[in-house]
């Protein structure tokens, strides 16, 4: 699956920098080394270098790194150029390693190529994109025990188990006409009850690490001067988390991010929820909605004061029935309200709190987590996403079908069927068995140059 051409990318952030580094992989690397740089240079070594252009001016000088095939990131040789990080000397630098012979990378494509040349599986490839992208120090330490191969050493596992167990049925199949029952006995019975909880656990575990990277997203809802501002920031002072608050316009959604434990929590205000004659409000309404629809969680802030009126009930109209409401209300300061959690008689839970006073938060930030399933007490959480989370549901899925298969019907050669299906639905999430356009899409996702 080798590539034959030559990609070249900026590899730092766009904008100004101390500096600015573009990556060249495939095999005309060498050749465009030694034209750029004026000689061959050796592997492995950071060498100082006049970059030249073809009338032998110099573009940018700085420090040339050369690797070659197959130890490289890549498995290519490859090449790494230093240089100043301001996007006009970058520019030129590229434009003259693309008329040496390279072309411009796809996003993703170097580390699409560490993948196809094996350097990599599919859950490693992931995890750099996930690094890059984490939003908490929680997510960026997960994503890189993912990397290290965390994940995909706890999936080989799991393979190899599936493997001993395919062997041992298909040799029971081989040896049924013998008196032993195979199929029924104690031996078959442990290596399943392994591989349960090995599924178990590895779940739950990539559940904890999607949790860390995709985190909840949860809305404010309520009416104005409730108090949805104040909680917001009760809640996130109380994390020493960085507020950005994330808005196109003023009639946009308005998102922020808190997070709880190291779990990102997305938070959307939806002070915009309201009927318009403005084209423009009707379309911040609109995303509104949508944001609300796509929400893991509702919080329904009611002033204190007002919770023995069920009128804000009616607030709830515009909020799809899937998704959870928790009602919050706030101000119990003025009240003299116990802070506690309740039930509503809808079987909705009631949080009393105070936001200015910042109290009962820790009972709202556990309700949340709990929400969520998420346990902050659990160390060594690779990163996992969806699809990962998909695969592994589907593979334990075949699983218990092939279980059910040999209880049943004493079917052997169904179970091992079904072992077959639970292996390739597990090759997913490594990259063995990953349609292309899924492994597309994946890699399409990453920043150019990575
Ligand atoms: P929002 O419009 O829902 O975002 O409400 P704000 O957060 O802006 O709060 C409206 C007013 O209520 C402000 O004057 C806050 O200081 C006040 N407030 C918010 N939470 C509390 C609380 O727990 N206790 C008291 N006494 N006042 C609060």
């Amino acid at each position: 699956m080798a590539n034959n051409d030559t990609i070249a990318a900026v590899a730092t952030a766009s904008g100004r920098g101390g500096i600015g580094i573009i990556r060249i992989s495939g095999t005309n690397t060498k050749q465009i080394s030694q034209q750029l740089l004026g000689s061959e240079i050796p592997a492995r070594q950071a060498c100082f270098k006049l970059f030249k252009a073809n009338d032998n001016s110099t573009i940018d000088s700085g420090l040339a790194l050369y690797f070659k095939s197959p130890a490289s990131y890549t498995g290519e040789d490859t090449l790494e150029l230093q240089g100043h990080g301001g996007p006009v000397v970058l520019d030129m630098l590229l434009k003259r390693v693309l008329a040496l012979g390279a072309r411009l990378a796809e996003p993703g494509e170097f580390t699409q190529r560490a993948f196809l040349n094996n350097k990599l599986d599919l859950a490693q490839a992931e995890a750099v994109a996930d690094i890059i992208d984490a939003g908490t120090a929680a997510a960026a330490s997960s994503a890189q025990r993912s990397l290290q191969g965390a994940f995909s050493e706890r999936i080989n596992d799991l393979q190899r188990q599936l493997t001993h167990l395919r062997l041992y049925v298909e040799s029971a199949i081989d040896f049924s006409d013998e008196d032993i029952d195979f199929l029924a006995g104690e031996e078959l019975q442990k290596i399943i009850s392994n591989l349960q909880q090995a599924f178990k656990t590895i779940t739950e575990t990539a559940k904890q690490g999607s949790l860390l990277r995709d985190g909840m997203t949860v809305v404010l809802a309520g009416k104005p001067n409730a108090g949805k501002s104040s909680l917001l920031n009760a809640l996130s002072q109380r994390d020493t988390a960085i507020v950005t608050a994330v808005a196109g316009t003023t009639r946009d959604v308005l998102k922020e991010q808190i997070q709880i434990d190291g779990m990102p929590v997305h938070i959307i205000d939806t002070a915009g929820l309201r009927e318009t004659s403005d084209i423009i409000e009707q379309e911040g309404v609109k995303r509104a909605k949508h944001a609300i629809s796509q929400a893991d969680q509702v919080l329904l802030v009611v002033d204190d004061q007002e919770s023995s009126s069920d009128d804000y009930l009616s607030l709830l109209n515009d909020i799809p029935a899937s998704v959870p409401v928790t009602i919050v209300f706030n101000k119990v300061d003025i009240t003299g309200t116990q802070v506690g959690e309740t039930t509503s008689k809808d079987g909705r839970t009631i949080i009393r709190l105070s936001a200015k006073h910042k109290d009962g938060l820790n009972l709202l930030t556990q309700h949340l987590k709990e929400r969520m399933g998420f346990n902050s007490e659990e160390k060594n959480v690779f990163l996992a996403r969806r699809r990962h989370l998909d695969a592994l549901t589907r593979s334990h899925a075949f699983l218990n079908d092939g279980i059910a298969q040999l209880l049943h019907y004493q079917a052997g050669e169904m179970f091992a069927e079904d072992l077959r299906l639970a292996q390739n639905a597990l090759s997913e999430i490594t990259g063995k068995m990953t349609p292309d356009d899924l492994l597309g899409e994946i890699f399409s996702s990453f920043c150019i140059g990575k």
